[in-house]
């Protein structure tokens, strides 16, 4: 977001979460990630506050980590958005690819990176799938909340960073 000229801090602790705008939840490790929330008691104050309908962006692990269910392994998760995903479901890391996605809802076909993504594997109704890849959701949205499998940030355009970034204006 940075290079999108919006200010960012981490979020480490509880008092980082003190008037945030808008919240990402990256990818990276989700398991490392789920550790470091317990540890930090950051899940309540977490939930809590997409709850109360700060728009967020989940990302790849951070998808994982808000998902009602996750699979291959089983793992927590906190439960913030209506779907289930299978860890790794893209394959490892040396099947990392670039695929070029199918927007619904306006949104146009554009390119997404998948490194060791979660594929979502089911869908309550009330999730919207804003778009998919080879039959699959890739891209969803419940409420406040964006979810993508892949990285939206390593692409230039990016229609997932900006309906994200103008998620405060609708
Ligand atoms: N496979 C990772 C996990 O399960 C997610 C990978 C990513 O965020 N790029 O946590």
């Amino acid at each position: 977001m940075a290079g999108r000229g919006v200010p960012t801090r981490w979020v480490k602790r509880e008092h980082d979460l003190e008037d945030l705008t808008a919240l990402v939840l990256p990818g990276g490790e989700s398991s490392v990630m789920l550790k470091l929330a317990a540890i930090n008691e950051l899940e309540a104050p977490l939930c809590a506050l997409i709850a109360s309908g700060l728009p967020v962006l989940a990302t790849c692990a951070g998808l994982i980590l808000l998902a009602r269910s996750v699979r291959t392994p089983e793992q927590q998760s906190l439960g913030m958005i209506d779907c289930v995903v299978e860890r790794n479901g893209y394959g490892r890391q040396v099947h990392s690819a670039v695929h070029r996605v199918t927007g619904h809802n306006g949104l146009p076909d554009f390119d997404a990176v998948f490194i060791r993504a979660p594929r979502i594997v089911e869908v309550a109704p009330t999730v919207e799938v804003l778009a998919e890849w080879n039959g699959d959701p890739v891209l969803v949205r419940q409420d406040n909340v964006l979810a993508a499998c892949f990285h939206p940030e390593l692409v230039d355009p990016s229609p997932t960073l900006d309906l994200f970034l103008s998620a405060g204006t609708h």
